[in-house]
């Protein structure tokens, strides 16, 4: 048996997965119980009456091209939410099995985990080091039965990457013990390379991408997993036959030619110049105790009352994101980086 066979449910891996209805485009379709019309208005370019191709080969190919990665080792998913279930449901046993979150992280990590009944340990980030990844605690509740160790890089509501190093070090400690999954969903905003060029050195690693940020596709949802060819296969038996929709793949294929990757381009050297323009003037706001550095599209934000500053952004009708939810941050709140403009009159109402 291969180690991700060992890894993974047995169920998963002795699994005689759904035979979809075979795609062979050359022929007229009358194996799928599909309508022979197109609906009226439908100026899809496969029409909406077909089923589109699981795995659209196109799609995979564009993006193992812009990840630079092999067309194998990736998985087209309903955005990267849809690979962290897969992950889940594929590794975990309910009842027995568990993943392994650093706090404050971003939630689906532990919410797919327990909808699969599965338990989840935590390793908190350091608040008083930047919100660093504390290597040494991972390693320690990483016990037999923590299947996916998730790391958020950068991490999402604190804006940080992530020590590289020490993330290569838990992959190397943990190989054939755990996947070490890596949420990059923010890494565009960034000055870093990917972890996905040390995929061959490293199997267990696992990378999480999206359309949803810098490419500006959130509605399409579409996001990847950057994984071995082994773990991908997989995914691909419980994955639902014709997970991605016809519009979703048409829209995502027309937003990644060259000229739109330009324009996207384009949008985050704005993004960049007004990040540090919030960086800047947040922090000499009345009523504003901290403001985080980040790598991402947001902001995470200190108040002496994030309540009233929260109502304040209402009444501009301006929504950000109340952190205090997660651990540690009792006082902040996340922002979004928006229009030159959307920036100017949230400054104005918390001034
Ligand atoms: N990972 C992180 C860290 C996120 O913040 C989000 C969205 N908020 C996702 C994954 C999921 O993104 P999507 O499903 O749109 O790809």
């Amino acid at each position: 048996m291969s180690w991700v066979q060992e890894l993974a449910r047995p169920e998963i891996v002795a699994l005689e997965p759904y035979r979809h209805a075979a795609w062979e485009p050359s022929l007229e379709r009358l194996h799928a119980n599909e309508l022979p019309w197109r609906p009226a208005d439908d100026d899809s370019a496969a029409g909406l009456n077909r089923y589109p191709e699981p795995q659209p080969r196109a799609l995979v190919e564009r993006l193992a091209q812009l990840y630079s990665v092999p067309r194998d080792c990736v998985l087209v998913g309903r955005g990267s939410d849809e690979a962290i279930d897969l992950l889940t449901r594929t590794f975990c046993r309910a009842g027995r099995d568990a993943v392994l979150v650093c706090p404050p992280t971003f939630g689906m990590y532990s919410v797919c985990a327990r909808i699969q009944g599965a338990e989840v340990a935590q390793a908190p980030l350091l608040a008083a080091d930047g919100f660093a990844l504390d290597g040494d605690a991972v390693l320690a509740r990483c016990v037999p039965g923590v299947k996916l160790v998730f790391l958020c890089s950068p991490n999402n509501p604190t804006g940080n990457l992530l020590d590289e190093s020490q993330i290569l070090r838990l992959a190397r400690r943990l190989a054939g013990r755990a996947m070490v999954v890596v949420d990059e969903a923010y890494l565009e905003f960034a000055a870093r390379p990917s972890l996905a060029r040390l995929l061959a050195q490293l199997p267990n690693l696992a990378i999480l991408r999206t359309l949803s940020k810098a490419y500006g596709l959130a509605g399409a949802r579409c996001g990847a997993l950057i994984a071995d060819p082994e773990v991908i296969a997989l995914l691909r038996k419980i994955i639902p036959p014709y997970a991605i929709p016809q519009l979703t793949l048409e829209a995502a294929l027309r937003h990644l030619t060259p000229d739109a990757l330009a324009a996207s381009r384009a949008h985050l050297a704005v993004l960049m110049q007004e990040r540090q323009r919030l960086t800047d003037a947040l922090p000499r706001l009345p009523g504003v105790t901290r403001v985080w550095p980040s790598d991402a599209n947001f902001l995470l934000a200190e108040f002496n009352d994030a309540g009233a500053a929260l109502a304040r952004s209402r009444e501009a009708r301006l929504l950000v994101r109340d952190a205090r939810g997660y651990p540690g941050l009792g006082r902040a709140l996340r922002i979004t980086v928006g229009t030159p403009e959307q920036n100017g009159r949230l400054l104005e109402a918390w001034g």
